[in-house]
């Protein structure tokens, strides 16, 4: 494990760095123990807090072991969403212990409407705008992108996959599992990229972030050259929603709820959800990077690809093995908050282990840190934050050797908005990663050119 760095960072579905200044502004110092209602729905009652004490990936580790969520990371103090009972056991570890206020009142003084934003933030796209607004790109570039349905939520909403490629045949490539491969020609696919977002439900920004995707590489196919090259060059994948339920779930109400789980029941519990982001099948559940309590915010499900969701996109990830070769070569999942741009493993922390060779982590390094020196974010091994496992990054790296990065989006902390920015930043913060989503496509063919070993790798 490397030294923490001097800024703050956030790690895998969460995030950090609040402003000391700002939290303390914001501390209204509820008292944690006027909540302490254990019982069937004590997980609903789940509050954000700030943890002042661990300095440590061990120490942050073990307070996610209480089953509280790690939401962000500073040097010495940490966020978490916990119930009482989780952030009573944090306390007992000696921490210090603030609660943060909740999401935010964004009603602007308006009657909320179910099942949207509210008024004031209502640009943002619950899941019916955002499905009619990839549908009219489709319509107004036909021949870039087209959709499909890769299967269904827990709730039956369809989970779908935009595919983004232009005409042009990249080196005499065929589509990739094209019939051209019958007359013999050994078929030049075009290297596949994989664009995801949000697992974690009340993580909005990143749906925005990949309808912005859509728009940009619609609208300036033809006129911007960087993006005329990947999207002829490339074939990108755009899974927009990969948690409809839990999405709709959150502002259900018409105020935000905080969810972060998807929203499929537990036997034996009135606990609903399992964290998406810890359920994926490469060294599931094995190394105290997510809980095995259906209350927990982390659950990581009742085995591997439980979550429909997650077998949803694990199969498709599998359908693009083509003559034994995975297509996909590099991947973005998106989350909120604290901006980082974070590489595998979370289930280690040590830098190589069996299934990451130096030279592989050194690619991932490469990139990821010239990517984060586009967007200003900060750049780190999962780990370096706390131990996760079953994530989506390990899973594509360990089970499929996909480059697959963590982009954890605005904000930098709680005290900026946490998960719930203002629809103002949208335009913004999605247009920040524009650069580091163009290099990382650039280097998809190649990531060891990287580290000035395409010879011996990619050749
Ligand atoms: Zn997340």
């Amino acid at each position: 494990m490397r030294p923490p760095t001097p800024r703050f960072r956030r790690p895998n579905g969460r995030v950090t760095t609040a402003a000391i200044a700002g939290l303390l502004a914001l501390a209204v110092a509820t008292p944690a123990s006027s909540n302490s209602t254990p019982g069937p729905d004590a997980r609903e009652r789940v509050h954000e807090y700030e943890v002042t004490g661990p300095r440590t990936a061990a120490q942050r580790t073990a307070v996610a072991a209480t089953g509280a969520s790690v939401d962000a990371v500073r040097r010495d103090s940490i966020v978490i969403t916990a119930d009482a009972g989780q952030a009573e056991r944090v306390r007992r570890m000696g921490y210090l212990l603030r609660v943060l206020p909740g999401p935010p009142d964004r009603g602007d003084g308006r009657k909320p409407t179910p099942f949207d934003f509210p008024p004031a933030d209502a640009k943002y796209h619950n899941y019916k705008e955002a499905m009619a607004e990839i549908d009219a790109d489709i319509a107004a570039y036909p021949s870039l992108m087209s959709k499909q349905v890769i299967g269904k939520s827990y709730e039956g909403r369809d989970i779908i996959a935009v595919k983004i490629t232009g005409s042009a045949k990249a080196a005499g490539a065929a589509q990739p599992g094209a019939a051209r491969e019958a007359d013999g020609e050994k078929a030049a696919a075009k290297p596949e990229v994989l664009f995801t977002a949000h697992q974690h439900a009340r993580e909005h920004l990143t749906v925005e972030m990949a309808l912005y995707l859509l728009k940009e590489f619609g609208s300036q196919y033809g006129k911007d050259a960087r993006v005329t090259k990947m999207v002829d060059s490339r074939v990108i994948w755009v899974v927009p929603d990969l948690n409809p339920d839990g999405g709709e779930y959150d502002i259900a109400s018409g105020s935000y709820r905080s969810w972060r789980k998807n929203r499929q029941p537990n036997n034996g519990s009135s606990s609903r959800g399992t964290d998406l982001n810890r359920n994926w099948d490469y060294k599931w559940g094995c190394c105290g990077g997510s809980s095995g309590s259906t209350g927990s915010e982390t659950y990581r499900g009742s085995g591997p690809e439980s979550a429909p969701e997650v077998k949803v996109v694990s199969d498709f990830v599998r359908s693009r093995v083509v003559n034994g070769k995975q297509q996909i070569k590099a991947a973005i999942d998106f989350h909120t908050y604290s901006e980082l741009v974070l590489w595998p493993f979370g289930w280690t922390y040590d830098d190589t282990a069996p299934g990451m060779t130096q030279d592989e982590r050194d690619a991932f390094a490469k990139v990821g840190t010239s990517m984060a020196r586009s967007n200003g974010y900060t750049p780190e091994q999962s780990s370096d934050l706390y131990i996760t496992d079953g994530t989506i990054d390990d899973w594509l790296w360990g089970n499929q050797k996909i480059f697959a990065y963590t982009f954890e989006m605005y904000p930098s902390s709680a005290g900026a908005g946490g998960f719930y920015p203002p629809d103002e930043v949208i335009d913004r913060e999605t247009a920040r990663n524009r650069d580091a989503v163009l290099q990382l496509l650039e280097n998809a063919d190649c990531m060891y050119r990287s580290i000035g070993k395409e010879q011996q790798y990619c050749t």
